[in-house]
């Protein structure tokens, strides 16, 4: 086995960008290629690539001891590298133990600096240990790029941390420099990739989902990403730039301009009060590492198997594109733009003629329910997650149970199944399979704690928690804000049996 100090071995687990072999394995053995974890909190800015949980309240972290555990089991399940994301990373109390370990594990490792500094030594160690370090810089100009990352001062901090890194790494080829494509630098991402590119660096732009909501007024206009169209005439160009000027060939595709995106099928991200999410943009929790280890996780995750599979469980146009088995355009994106994280990608220029065919969660399911008025027992399908889904109902006099202005316990029961019909019609729109085929066998366990009455707003939780063979178990639970009105189960049959819960 290769040690932690051989540069040619390291290089390799650095690589960011596995072969389709490599990935195929990975995903046929349950596995990873690659862990991105938060180790660190806010660190006072305002960037928009930083996480939602980041953003709000200190949350609690995981302990050394438990983020200790994590990296090993990552490498159990056959991670090669690791990284660093947003947040105070540089701040985390046990840094140098953690390197320590990354090195112990035999990681490659990759660090996303954002904007900010390097202190000489760690800068250093870094590049001695042939980390990958990723450094925003989001336009030529200075003002440009303090605007998109809404950190006054932090272009001159970006570039001198760039002239540091490549005086102690004369190859430099451990250096990526990411921008985040959007309205405001649109016409500086060209001249960018440019000098990128002459510096010998590597180019990581991208097509971002829209960023933190907490943008003032006046930059969220600036902030906003490019549409189809515009997005394809700066790949299409940036391409071209790179053969004529560079040498490098490339068919443009989403969300990266010559690279492709392939994440969501070996890799995960782990928040910093461990949260398991597709990845660190995509904020749809699979799972929680303070309850179960990493593998349990990602083996009970429906997420985790649909986007591994995204060939046969993406919907939407997207089914139709030859690139497909090579491309998912951006899942964060698509889930921002959406609410669900199997759409097809909005923002491909490909499907912008075929906007109609994309999906869009609240979902009215007056069209896409077999019940119809006044037997349909909820309005819409609101969101849908890992196992999980939400519908929403406003009770009307028109309901049948809903007699002498309280609704009848029954009535709790028919919401809870076909909230679960809601969230499997939904999982069929846009794939052309015709739906499920599938009914109530039973219910039990109903409890009711309070009355619904006419013109109250419900909102019914229903949770995919058990398959036996064909039969799974649905568990519910109806709100009226955030009061517990009903819960109870129900039983279901699948005539091609219940997804894996
Ligand atoms: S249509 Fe979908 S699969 Fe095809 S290039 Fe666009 S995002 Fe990729």
């Amino acid at each position: 086995m290769d040690g932690p100090s051989d540069p040619a071995a390291r290089d390799a687990r650095t690589a960011l960008w596995p072969a389709t072999p490599e990935i195929d394995d990975a995903v046929a053995r349950g596995g990873i290629l690659a862990l991105e974890v938060e180790i660190g909190l806010s660190c006072g800015g305002a960037c928009e690539y930083c996480r939602p949980e980041l953003a709000g309240p200190t949350p609690e972290r995981l302990s050394h001891r438990d983020l200790e555990r994590v990296l090993a089991e990552a490498r159990a399940l056959g991670a090669r590298q690791v990284s660093f994301v947003e947040g105070d990373w540089l701040g985390y109390p046990h840094l140098a133990e953690l390197l320590a370990e990354v090195d112990r594990l035999q990681l490659g490792l990759e660090v996303r600096l954002g904007s900010r500094a390097l202190e000489h030594e760690l800068a250093e160690r870094l590049v001695a240990s042939r980390a990958r370090i990723v450094v925003d810089v989001h336009g030529v100009r200075d003002e440009t790029h303090d605007r998109v990352a809404r950190h006054p001062g932090s272009a001159g901090r970006a570039r001198r941390t760039i002239e540091e890194l490549r005086r102690r790494d004369p190859g430099h080829s451990s250096i990526a420099v990411r921008a985040r494509i959007c309205r405001a630098n649109r016409d500086e991402i060209e001249p960018l990739w440019r000098w990128v590119r002459s510096l010998g660096l590597e180019p990581w732009f991208e097509n971002a989902p829209p960023g933190r909501d907490d943008a003032p007024p006046e930059l969220d206009d600036a902030l906003a990403g490019l549409d189809a169209r515009a997005l394809e005439g700066l790949f299409r160009r940036l391409a071209e730039v790179d053969r004529a000027e560079f040498g490098h060939e490339w068919d443009p595709q989403p969300p990266w301009p010559g690279l492709r995106d392939l994440r969501h099928r070996y890799a995960c991200a782990v928040s910093v009060s461990g949260v398991v999410r597709p990845a660190g943009l995509l904020p749809l929790p699979m799972g929680d590492l303070r309850e179960h280890g990493l593998d349990h996780v990602l083996r009970e995750s429906e997420v985790m198997e649909n986007l591994r599979a995204h060939a046969t469980s993406l919907k939407g146009p997207c089914r139709d594109c030859e690139k497909l088995p090579t491309c998912a355009g951006s899942r964060a994106v698509a889930f921002a733009l959406t609410g669900d994280y199997l759409a097809s990608d909005p923002t491909c220029w490909r499907n912008a003629d075929r906007a109609s065919e994309i999906a869009r969660l609240p979902l009215a399911l007056s069209e896409h329910l077999p019940q119809k008025a006044p037997m349909r027992f909820v309005d819409a399908l609101d969101s849908v997650g890992d196992r999980v889904g939400e519908c929403s109902v406003t009770i009307r006099d028109d309901l049948p149970m809903a007699g002498a202005n309280v609704v009848d316990d029954v009535a709790y029961l028919e919401m809870i199944a076909q909230s679960m019909a809601a969230l499997e019609v939904f999982a069929h729109l846009g794939t052309g399979d015709g739906g499920f085929g599938g009914f109530l066998v039973g219910a039990e366990d109903l409890e009711v704690f309070a009355p619904a009455r006419l013109g109250d707003r419900l909102r019914i939780r229903v949770r995919k928690d058990v398959r036996i063979g064909k039969y799974g178990i649905v568990s519910g639970t109806v709100l009226r804000d955030e009061s517990v009105l009903a819960r109870g189960n129900i039983k279901i049959w699948r005539e091609s049996g219940v997804p894996e819960p």
